[in-house]
């Protein structure tokens, strides 16, 4: 499907001259829409820079962040390759991460050890010749014999450690970035509606605001986008579970056993994800909720009685080629997306609002393998 078509679905508003800007209107240079890790990440860059805008996300419309574990895992699938451009993403999201907290006095970023159980013989001689290819010596390391690296899960083929690895917790980056705008009356939770924005002289006419440009940062909800709903998104949804188990105190590490294992340090732990592009339904299932429940009874070597305390469910916006996707409209002058964060927000965002917050304040070049041009 080719990118192009875009402009064929979008209102035929090409010549940006019809509005009239009214009195009341509040002049924006940037109106950002859909307040998830990206919008609020992009925000915050804009803030850094000086610039105003106005935020609008509804908390009443689904989400991805909320139901993240917020892992950053370096290796990852089944067949334990690299996360993409793992190596130059990293700096940027310990640079980013840290200084919310050190802004806001709170803890977002939590480097964390995995332990990743080898499920037969193949995954064990994969993992050998994985720690014998360079590229991966700064992630993999300690390969334990089964049984030995954590007596509480079976583990009949032994483990490996995956170094490097960190979770985000996604609710309190964005939760506390909407509570920061929305102090200095730049957050409007409140439900975006495409057909109330208008071109208008130098600009985009939203109810009360005329912003020079808008940048939709929606997600899996970028579907009813009129601009953009032609870029390949290849949404999956996921369920998590957050538990509990009073007899079940696992150390703070990430356990991987098919699905993984988050404990946090109250105590309480989260089983992940589960993984599904047919069903795009919002709500959870009691399907993928057996399925994660059973995941967690043949991981675990004792039988546990596990209370089940919430169960999450959202829609990753998934790429076609499993890229993010950025940049401004071919042919609508002052719209821009940020998107495509699929199952790696924690880690590419960061970066990915950097590299738009760049382009649209000094027009720096957008790398050409996330640039949503590349679907044109
Ligand atoms: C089960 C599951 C597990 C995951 N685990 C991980 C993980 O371990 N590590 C990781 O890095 N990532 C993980 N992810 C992915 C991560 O959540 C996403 O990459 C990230 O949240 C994408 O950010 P986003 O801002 O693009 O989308 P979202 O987080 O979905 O935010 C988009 C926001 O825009 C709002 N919005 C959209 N349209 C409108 C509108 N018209 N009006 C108002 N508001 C609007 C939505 O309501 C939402 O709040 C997981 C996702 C799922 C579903």
């Amino acid at each position: 499907m080719k990118f192009r078509t875009l402009q064929n679905l979008a209102p035929q508003h090409h010549q940006h001259s019809t509005s009239i800007i009214t009195a009341s209107s509040n002049k924006i240079p940037h109106l950002i829409v859909g307040a998830g890790l990206a919008g609020c990440l992009l925000a915050w860059r804009l803030q850094q820079a000086g610039q105003r805008f106005i935020l609008i996300g509804s908390s009443a419309m689904p989400s991805a962040f909320g139901v993240a574990a917020g892992v950053i895992n370096p290796v990852t699938g089944r067949w334990m390759t690299k996360t993409w451009n793992f190596g130059p993403l990293l700096p940027k999201v310990v640079e980013t991460y840290r200084a919310i907290e050190q802004q806001f006095g709170i803890q977002v970023y939590r480097p964390i050890p995995e332990i990743r159980f080898c499920q037969n013989a193949e995954d064990l001689k994969r993992v050998g010749r994985r720690m014998r290819n360079p590229r991966y010596q700064n992630v993999l390391s300690h390969m334990a014999v089964a049984g030995e690296a954590a007596p509480e899960f079976n583990d009949d083929f032994g483990t490996f450690r995956i170094d490097q690895a960190a979770y985000v917790d996604l609710p309190l980056v964005v939760q506390t970035l909407r509570a920061s705008f929305a102090a200095l009356g730049q957050f409007r939770d409140e439900t975006f509606l495409h057909s109330e924005l208008q071109p208008a002289a130098n600009g985009w006419q939203y109810r009360d605001l005329h912003a020079d440009k808008v940048i939709f940062c929606e997600g899996a909800a970028m579907r009813d986008n009129p601009w953009f709903k032609n870029l390949p998104l290849k949404p999956a949804k996921g369920e998590t579970l957050l538990c509990q188990s009073p007899a079940l105190r696992l150390p703070q590490k990430l356990y991987h056993h098919k699905k993984w294992f988050l404990p946090y340090p109250d105590g309480s732990f989260r089983i992940g994800a589960t993984y599904d592009e047919s069903d795009l339904s919002d709500a959870p299932t009691e399907a993928k909720k057996d399925e994660l429940l059973k995941a967690a009874h043949v991981a675990l070597k004792e039988p546990h009685q596990v209370e089940v305390t919430a169960h999450l469910s959202g829609i990753r916006p998934s790429s076609l080629d499993s890229r993010p996707i950025i940049g401004a409209h071919p042919t609508e002058l002052g719209l821009y997306l940020l998107n495509g964060l699929g199952s790696k927000g924690a880690s590419t965002a960061p970066s990915m609002t950097q590299q738009l917050t760049e382009h649209i304040l000094k027009k720096s070049p957008i790398e050409n393998e996330v640039n949503l041009v590349r679907f044109d």
